[in-house]
């Protein structure tokens, strides 16, 4: 009768501390989760950590990237962990990921999906369908919102299908020592309010059709606390502190 009580509670689960607000899990179904933070905060670590307990407990996963920063289809995480993963496609159906599996004879528990936030709307809607119809539980990371302060359209479905939300405690600081929310793009020494949304860390997409009116040598990211992020000040070390290079 409780929901709970035969279900996997994945003890060893570094979120499962914090369940998300009035989420209770159906027994017959899986969890769509979301865990999000600004760059650099430790999600690909977290994801990839996810991933070793439930593996651990003889779990069967698949790991998916959408536009991994090394380039390569596998989750990098900054403090050099790395594990092969499938890389998801502007097109790919994640569901058919699913079904290549099952065709290979191989089960599949949980999908852990890192760069969550690049995931088109439709791709998120095919893993709440994972979760409510396979019982697949999906564990997203990612970032909430763009250079913009603006919500990525992946993210943005995920804030409004998924089971929990999570934000990832980071370390991440602003200058001012505030907790850092939003990543600024930065050129010049000015934060950039405008433009294309696809350039993230060091991954460059070739959506930047125009590469001659933008000099990635110049342009980096800071993570930056809502206020200084809105007045724009990037404070007296700007140049060394919480930055990526594009290079
Ligand atoms: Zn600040």
């Amino acid at each position: 009768m409780t929901s709970l009580s035969d279900e996997d509670p994945d003890p060893t689960d570094a979120l499962s501390a914090v369940p998300g607000a009035g989420t209770r899990r159906a027994p017959d179904r899986g969890l769509l989760r979301f865990c999000y933070g600004p760059m650099d905060c430790g999600k690909s670590t977290l994801a990839l950590q996810i991933d070793h307990n439930h593996a651990r407990q003889g779990r069967r996963g698949l790991l998916l990237v959408r536009h991994d920063r090394s380039g390569a289809p596998q989750i990098t995480s900054r403090i050099g962990i790395t594990r092969r993963a499938i890389e998801v496609g502007a097109d790919t159906d994640v569901r058919q990921l699913v079904r290549q599996q099952w065709v290979a004879g191989r089960h599949v528990d949980y999908l852990v999906v890192d760069e969550a936030q690049f995931l088109s709307p439709v791709q998120v809607e095919q893993l709440a369908e994972l979760a409510d119809e396979v019982r697949i539980d999906v564990y997203c990371f990612g970032i909430a919102t763009d250079f913009r302060s603006r919500l990525f359209p992946g993210a943005r479905r995920l804030f409004e299908l998924a089971d929990e939300l999570q934000p990832v405690q980071v370390d991440v600081l602003c200058w001012c020592g505030a907790p850092g929310r939003f990543n600024a793009r930065v050129r010049d020494g000015e934060v950039l309010r405008e433009g294309d949304t696809v350039v993230v860390a060091d991954v460059v997409e070739n959506a930047i059709s125009s590469p001659a009116q933008t000099d990635f040598a110049t342009l980096r990211y800071q993570v930056l606390c809502r206020r200084h992020f809105r007045l724009g000040d990037l404070g007296p070390g700007a140049g060394q502190r919480g930055q990526l290079r594009l290079t």
